[in-house]
């Protein structure tokens, strides 16, 4: 009897020209390895196309296969959160379902797991005809955030990983809105490797992470893992005021002990351009702050589900989502 579980989670959005590939591959890997008992959870993440319904035909077929439907598209982060919420692993592979990141290094992935380490994570070495743009401003991205941020986010990773159970339950302790599970991972802590791959091109489909969505990404995760946006904005409105002071006290003697004081009238100008630009980026930014604190303290769930199909003979005491470690 095959007793501990391995499970994948896989957000899907729209991946219906790739899932059935995305399957086949994951399959014959957990073939391969039959050391453990598998799972595969898929979470379609309010797609609009036919993803649903080819999961639905696959389960049919597979009983490892299990599908969450959320409600409507809720983003990456979260559907792969869904996933975790359901997952019953002893440790867990978060891969895309584009089949960028191969699910063949499972293997190399459970061997460190094995040696005792709790995440794993995939680092590129290569990215294959990903776009110069989307390369570099990804190398910026992360290099910025590590910056900024109070945590060292591993450079040149994405959320293809292993984590173990331990893991699991830590972020499903977690309760912010902002998921940005790289983070959230780092921050957990524990024993962390990693395993060098080449990550692919998409194997088909377009990538679900356009430009505005990725500088949103971005915007959570600094602001997610970090003040110093803030401080920055106090300390540059510090400065700010002293030069102003010294500012007035100016104006004051050229207005009062001398003759000209008509003119100025540019300095004065770029003076108060500067002094209200300025202002206006940190008000920008404490809104960005004061937005979260908004959106956390509601406390919506952080999805809904509108479906799901977990193979309820192995999961007996694991059906509601968000249980915890107790
Ligand atoms: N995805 C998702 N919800 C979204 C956007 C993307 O579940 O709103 C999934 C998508 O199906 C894929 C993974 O997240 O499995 C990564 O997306 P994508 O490949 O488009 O991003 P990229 O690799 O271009 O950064
Ligand atoms: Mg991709």
């Amino acid at each position: 009897m095959k007793e501990t579980f391995i499970s994948w989670v896989i957000p899907c959005f729209n991946e219906e020209e790739v899932i059935l590939e995305t399957l086949a591959r994951i399959g014959q890997v957990c073939n391969s390895i039959n050391s453990y008992s598998w799972e595969i959870i898929l979470i379609d993440d309010g797609s609009t196309d036919e993803t649903r319904n080819i999961i639905k035909s696959k389960i049919k077929l597979d009983k490892r296969i299990q599908l969450i439907g959320l409600s409507r598209n809720y983003g990456h982060q979260i559907a792969v959160q869904a996933g975790l919420n359901n997952a019953i692993g002893s440790a867990v592979i978060i891969i895309d379902a584009d089949l960028q990141d191969p699910p063949e290094l499972a293997e190399k992935l459970i061997t460190e797991w094995e040696k005792g380490f709790d995440v794993i994570y995939g680092k590129r070495i290569e990215r294959k005809s990903e776009t110069l743009f989307k390369k570099s401003t990804a190398a910026i991205f992360y290099r910025l955030m590590n910056l900024l941020s109070d945590i060292e986010i591993p450079l040149d990773t994405g959320d293809f990983r292993l984590i173990d159970q331990k893991v699991v339950y830590a972020l499903r302790d977690m309760p912010e809105k902002g998921r940005f599970l790289r983070g959230l991972i780092t921050w957990a802590g524990f024993k962390q490797n990693y395993v060098e791959y080449k990550r692919e091109k998409r194997f088909a489909g377009a990538s679900k992470y356009p430009l505005r969505k990725m500088i949103l990404f971005a915007l959570e995760g600094i602001t997610s893992f970090s003040r110093k946006p803030l401080q920055i904005s106090s300390f540059a409105g510090g400065i700010a005021s002293i030069i102003s002071f010294i500012g007035i006290i100016y104006v004051l003697y050229i207005r009062l002990m001398t003759n000209n004081w008509v003119e100025g009238w540019a300095w004065l100008s770029l003076v108060i351009l500067m002094s209200s630009g300025l202002q206006l980026i940190f008000i920008g930014i404490l809104g960005e702050y004061l937005g979260r604190i908004y959106i956390e303290s509601k406390n919506r769930p952080l999805y809904l589900v509108d479906e799901k199909i977990i193979n309820a003979n192995f999961k007996e005491d694991n059906q509601a989502d968000l249980i915890t470690n107790e």
